[in-house]
C-alpha cells in the first residue's frame, strides 16, 4: 500500500528534544503532520512569523500550513485545543487572520475536568509508595485508566449531547468518592452543559483521522507522524512508574493513528546534546541534585552574557561542582519547562541509553539537536555503558524496576570540546573536528547514521545532512 514515505519522528530521551524543529522542515512538504499521542500534558513550542507560542494538542507542523491532525491516540481537552486554535487564528501583526486545516478524531478519548482532579487524589496515594512521578497534573494516567474501564466518553460524543450525558452520569457514578475527596463541585449537569457548548465550536473539525490521513498517502503525498515526549517516558519502555500514558516509540505512532505498520517508511529519533529530564525518575548522567533545582534562581536574558562566560571559565578551570555544570547548561539551553515552566534537570548525553532506544526502536536515522549549547566547554563526556552492583549491563539492556534503575552507575568517554560559533554552519564538514568527534561517537554507540544536527533556535538552524 502507497507509495509515499511516512515519516515517524519520536524523542529519544525524556522529551523537550526539539522535534517540533524537524517537523517543521518536513512539513514545509507533506500532505499531513499527525500528532499521534499524548495529550495537553506535552508542549512544543510553534513559530510562526509573527507569532510564537507553545502548543499542547496541536502539532508542531501547524506552521508550516498543511492538514494536521489529532489522531485516535491523542488525549484530547476541547478547553485546550480551542484556545490553541483561537490563538492559532487569531489576526496576527498585520491583521491578517491565519486559516487553520484541522481534524481531530472521533474516537480519541475525551479529557475531562475531572480527570485531573482524580489524578490529584491519585497522585496522593502514591507518595506512600513512591515519590510523586512528577505529573504534569493533566490527568493523563485516569483517562487512559478511564478508558481501559470503558467508562470514558470520546471526542465523537461532543456533537451526541444525549449520549455524553449517559457518559458523564456513569463516569460520575464511579468515581464520586474520589471525586468528593479531591474537592470537586462540578456535576454531570454542569460538564455536559460546558461540553455541549465546546463540542458545537468543535464539530467542524472533528471526523475519521485515519482514513483521510491513509488516503493522503495513498494519493502520494507524504506522512508526517509526530511523537510527543520521549521514551524515557513510555509507559511499557520508559522509567515506570516515572512515565506517561502516550507510547513514545515509533509502534506508539501507529499504533496511534491506525496506519499499518508496514507504512512507516522513515524513523527519525530525535537526541539532545544535553540530556534533560522534567520530574522525578533515574537519571543516571544528571548533574547535581535534583533536590537544589526549586532554590536555583533564574538567570534574566541580560545577565545570561556575564553568567555564561563567568561559569565557563569556572567550569574550564576545574573548579565547578556537578550542580553549577548542570545550571549552566539549563541556563544555556534554556532547559525550562515548556508545560509547566520547571525547571528541567540536566545531565550528559546518554549513550547507554541512547542504545536502548535504539534497540527498541531500530530508527533509520538520528537528529542530534542543541550541538550549539556545548560550544565552550573545554571537556564533554557521554555516557557509553551502564554499570551496576559492579557489572556493566549488556548493551541495550536497562533495568526494569525504578529501584534498580536509581542505582546504575554511568561510565562514560571524555571528549576536547570547541570554541567555534556553529551557529551558522550549515555543513557537516565546515563543524570544528571536535563537534565531528562527538557526532562520530554518538553515531557508533547508536549504530545509526545522525541526519540532522541542531545548530541553533531557529528553523533554519539545523544541518541536514545528505542520505548515504
Ligand atoms: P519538542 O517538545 O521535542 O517538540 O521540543 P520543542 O520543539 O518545544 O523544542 C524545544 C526548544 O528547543 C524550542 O524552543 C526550540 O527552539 C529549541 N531548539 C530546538 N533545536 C535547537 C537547537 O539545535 N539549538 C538550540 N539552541 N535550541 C534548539
Amino acid at each position: 500500500m502507497g507509495e509515499a514515505p511516512c515519516i515517524g519522528i519520536v524523542g529519544a530521551f525524556g522529551g523537550d528534544e526539539g522535534k517540533g524543529k524537524v517537523v517543521d522542515v518536513l512539513a514545509q512538504n507533506a500532505g499531513c503532520v499527525v500528532r499521534c499521542e499524548g495529550g495537553a500534558n506535552a508542549g512544543h513550542t510553534i513559530r510562526l512569523e509573527d507569532l510564537t507560542f507553545v502548543g499542547h494538542l496541536l502539532p508542531s507542523g501547524a506552521a508550516a500550513g498543511t492538514l494536521c491532525a489529532i489522531a485516535r491516540g491523542v488525549r484530547v481537552d476541547p478547553t485546550q485545543l480551542l484556545q490553541e486554535v483561537s490563538t492559532y487564528t487569531a489576526p496576527g501583526a498585520g491583521g491578517k487572520s491565519r486559516s487553520l486545516s484541522l481534524l481531530v478524531d472521533d474516537g480519541a478519548a475525551l479529557s475531562l475536568s475531572w480527570h485531573q482532579r482524580l489524578e490529584m487524589y491519585f497522585e496522593r496515594v502514591k507518595e506512600k509508595q513512591v515519590r510523586g512521578t512528577g505529573s504534569t497534573r493533566r490527568g493523563m494516567g485516569p483517562i487512559a485508566a478511564t478508558a481501559a474501564l470503558r467508562l470514558n466518553p470520546r471526542v465523537g460524543h461532543l456533537t451526541r449531547p444525549e449520549e455524553l450525558r449517559q457518559w458523564l452520569d456513569d463516569f460520575y457514578e464511579a468515581f464520586q468518592p474520589q471525586l468528593a475527596a479531591s474537592g470537586n463541585s462540578v456535576t454531570p449537569t454542569m460538564l455536559a452543559d460546558e461540553l455541549a457548548a465546546l463540542g458545537h465550536r468543535l464539530a467542524p473539525y472533528i471526523g475519521d483521522v485515519r482514513a483521510r490521513v491513509e488516503q493522503i498517502w495513498r494519493d502520494g503525498k507524504s506522512v508526517v507522524l509526530e511523537g510527543a515526549q520521549g521514551m524515557v517516558l513510555d509507559p511499557y519502555w520508559g522509567t515506570y512508574p516515572y512515565t506517561t500514558q502516550g507510547m513514545c516509540t515509533f509502534a506508539g505512532l501507529l499504533q496511534g493513528c491506525g496506519l499499518p505498520v508496514s507504512a512507516l517508511t522513515d524513523r527519525i529519533g530525535v537526541c539532545k546534546a544535553i540530556a534533560t529530564r522534567v520530574g522525578n525518575g533515574p537519571f543516571p548522567s544528571e548533574l547535581g541534585d535534583p533536590a537544589l533545582l526549586a532554590d536555583e534562581p533564574k538567570v534574566v536574558d541580560a545577565d545570561l552574557d556575564a553568567f555564561a562566560r563567568e561559569m565557563l571559565a569556572k567550569i574550564n578551570a576545574g573548579h565547578a561542582s556537578d550542580q553549577e555544570l548542570g545550571h549552566y547548561l539549563r541556563v544555556r539551553a534554556d532547559e525550562y519547562g515548556a508545560t509547566t515552566g520547571r525547571h528541567r534537570r540536566t545531565g550528559w548525553l546518554d549513550g547507554a541509553w541512547l542504545e536502548y532506544f535504539a534497540a527498541v526502536n531500530d530508527p533509520t536515522e538520528l537528529a542530534l539537536t542543541k550541538l550549539d549549547c556545548l560550544r565552550g566547554l573545554r571537556e564533554l563526556k557521554v555516557v557509553t555503558a551502564y554499570e551496576l552492583d559492579g557489572r556493566h549491563l549488556p548493551p541495550g539492556t536497562v533495568p526494569a524496576l525504578a529501584s534498580d534503575f536509581a542505582r546504575v552507575r554511568p561510565v562514560y568517554q571524555t571528549l576536547p570540546g570547541w570554541s567555534e560559533d556553529i551557529s551558522d554552519v550549515t555543513r557537516f564538514d565546515a563543524l570544528p573536528a571536535e563537534a565531528r568527534a562527538y557526532i562520530e561517537l554518538v553515531e557508533e554507540i547508536a549504530n545509526c547514521p545522525i541526519r540532522w544536527i541542531g545548530t541553533g533556535p531557529f528553523r533554519e538552524q539545523l544541518i541536514v545532512q545528505p542520505r548515504n
